[in-house]
């Protein structure tokens, strides 16, 4: 996008300085060759106006900072409970865990780091002089930062101030999105990132509010905004047995894939089980139990769609 084409939503974020303006991120995963082009440090943001229910990520759903207790590390020692003025530290009981007032006793005390928060507070200079450390792998391999999550735009002045940062860096920068945000807020984002990652889950607008907890009309303008707009996109596509790999999703999904005219490739994300676990750690239930991976064959036929399209299609991130 052309510079200037969209006005910031909120000015302050990009005359701000960037050590004043703080955010709430889970992980900064370095290395990572999945989340665009290149070898990347992927930023993950905390919260997500979504709640999708095959999360691979459900640390990043609330904005709020959690507790979780990590079982591997656990020993039993019971000093988290000793500790806890409610007497419920490491309960995996939905209801007992209500009570937790987030006093942090618990973590202090682990003698294993078993019981750890999940979510830091940043500033936007901190963060991208922590990213910039990998320069010289960004440039060798055209990578760069990708902000994920969670949805980066559910903290949008936070977001704006990366963005900007990274550009005063020489960083190239990737914007991970669910595409549920205000309009405005994601065209001033898309023109400061020199890639979009857009993600589909399902077409049909009750199954999507049924799974991932809202309506995609919203999702699906800004999509059309982003490409009239020329933002470089790539769509991500979790391909979920049963939920979103029916004749009539997948039809939808190349209709929409093929009528876009930024669109640069499309990425099928295969169901993988890794976020259950997650689920229970954070002491929420996980409904999809019986959602299994896609096969390989099934995901051959299923790229084949859309590469008949004329539409460049990867199996992977
Ligand atoms: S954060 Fe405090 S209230 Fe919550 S489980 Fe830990 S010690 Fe108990
Ligand atoms: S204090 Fe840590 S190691 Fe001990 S029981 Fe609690 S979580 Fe496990």
């Amino acid at each position: 996008m052309s510079a200037g084409q969209h006005k910031l939503v909120d000015a302050s974020a990009a005359t701000a300085r960037p050590e004043q303006v703080k955010g709430r991120i889970t992980n900064l995963q370095r290395f990572s060759i999945h989340d665009g082009p290149g070898i990347r440090t992927t930023v993950f943001f905390k919260g997500c106006p979504l709640s999708c229910l095959w999360c691979h990520n459900p640390e990043n759903i609330s904005p709020a900072p959690e507790i979780v207790t990590l079982e591997t590390r656990c020993i039993g020692c019971g000093a988290c409970v000793q500790a806890c003025p409610e007497g419920i530290a490491g309960a995996l009981d939905p209801d007992q865990r209500a009570r937790c007032r987030l006093c942090g006793a618990c973590v202090e005390v682990c003698p294993t780091g078993a019981r750890q928060w999940i979510g830091r507070e940043v500033s936007a200079a901190e963060l991208i002089r922590e990213a910039a450390a990998d320069r010289v792998f960004f440039e060798e391999s055209g990578g760069g930062l990708t902000f994920s999550g969670g949805e980066p735009l559910a903290q949008p002045r936070f977001l704006l101030a990366c963005l900007e940062e990274a550009r005063r860096s020489g960083l190239q920068t990737a914007l991970d999105t669910c595409g549920y945000a205000p309009a405005d807020q994601l065209l001033a984002a898309a023109e400061r990132a020199q890639l979009i990652l857009f993600d589909i889950k399902c077409m049909d607008p009750e199954r999507h509010r049924r799974f991932c907890g809202v309506d995609n009309r919203l999702i699906h303008e800004n999509l059309r905004a982003l490409d009239r707009a020329g933002a470089r996109l790539w769509l991500r596509i979790p391909i979920l047995p049963g939920i979103n790999d029916s004749a009539e999703e997948l039809d939808a999904m190349t209709e929409l894939a093929a009528s876009l005219r930024s669109l640069e490739q499309i990425s099928l994300l295969p169901y993988h089980r890794t976020g259950a676990a997650k689920f229970a750690r954070l002491g929420r239930s996980f409904r999809l139990r019986e959602l299994r991976p896609p096969s390989a064959p099934r995901l051959r036929e299923i790229a084949d769609l859309f590469q008949r399209r004329g539409l460049r299609t990867k199996i992977g991130g």
